[in-house]
């Protein structure tokens, strides 16, 4: 999805979206220092750990490493990172942070785990292409995103902040967020509607049909719909469903919102309350791929109308 190479491979823009990036998740960025010969740099960042009695300060070593431009075994070995006890010692860090555009070797997992098994280092993180990538899909990157995949980022379309805070789209069976699962495979999840279909009679007396919506549900389509599913027939309902990869379009989200509105205005369809709470929710949270992310002038202007109870 992210194409990494967006970066080039002098390293220095590197250097600087791991610190740029390491801020974001929360740490505190202490200093940048000399890694030795080579002329690049590592960071040291830190962060503050609850303990039982209270806070305490917990210092990283950060070693930035951009090989996603070589063409072949562009792994992070062993040889790529010497001396890594002496560098956390050095510069009295706790633990060791790799921060790779690629993955680091397994002769390199091998090292670092037995560096905290000995007990000398505290602790080590690896941040490799793919838990970064998690991290810029998700809600909050965006502009970090924009700055450093300018072109990724328009084929990603990352998840907007348009609430206060995110809104997750967890299975019914699996709890699997699907907004996330979007990212893995567009057709993953769906919404369905499971209902009655009921009779009366309009005033001339003609048989009209509608129908009950008693509950909303987003679920996978794989395995744990099927599930669901099968549970709601053995209570005589029947559903109907919507690709969740077709409603984040732009076009068949507004096209889709609009018809859910007519069925409301001209009676055929009845939601329970509870489902139609469900109903608004979903709006929301697929809301968040489809609009765009907000400016923060537009921020400021929707608290000021949300004040005025607009
Ligand atoms: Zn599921």
């Amino acid at each position: 999805m992210i194409d990494f190479k967006e970066i080039d491979s002098n390293g220095e823009i590197w250097e600087l979206f791991a610190r740029d990036f390491l801020k974001e998740i929360g740490f505190y960025i202490e200093s940048s220092v000399d890694r030795g010969p080579d002329g690049k740099k590592d960071l040291i960042v830190s962060e503050h750990l609850k303990g039982n009695l209270g806070n305490y300060k917990f210092s990283w070593l950060v070693s930035c490493k951009h090989f996603a431009n070589r063409k072949s075994s562009n792994s992070v070995k062993e040889e790529d990172e010497p001396n890594i006890l002496e560098r956390v010692k050095d510069f009295k860090c706790d633990g060791f942070i790799g921060f790779y555009s690629t993955v680091p070797s397994s002769g390199l997992n091998t090292r670092l785990n037995s560096l905290k098994n000995n007990g000398d280092i505290k602790d080590y993180r690896v941040f490799d292409y793919k838990s970064i990538e998690n991290y810029l899909i998700t809600i909050g990157y965006t502009e970090l995103l924009m700055r450093y995949f300018p072109k990724s980022y328009r084929t990603i379309k990352p998840l907007h902040q348009v609430f206060n805070k995110y809104l997750s789209l967890e299975c019914k069976h699996c709890h699997k967020d699907l907004l996330k699962r979007i990212y893995e495979y567009e057709y993953t999840g769906l919404i369905a509607f499971v209902y009655d279909y009921k009779k009366t009679e309009n005033e001339k007396g003609e048989e009209i049909s509608y129908e009950i919506i008693d509950d909303v549900y987003w679920a996978c389509k794989d395995g744990c719909d099927a599930r669901i599913d099968y549970v709601k027939h053995t209570l005589n309902k029947d559903t109907a469903w919507e690709d969740i990869g077709d409603l984040v379009m732009p076009a068949h989200f507004v096209k889709w919102v609009l018809s859910v509105m007519n069925g409301i205005e001209n009676g055929t369809s009845k939601y329970t309350p509870d489902a139609y709470k469900k109903l608004k929710y979903f709006i929301m949270a697929i809301s968040q791929k489809v609009m765009r992310e907000m400016t923060e002038k537009e921020r400021e202007r929707f608290k000021t109308l949300m004040e005025l109870g607009l």
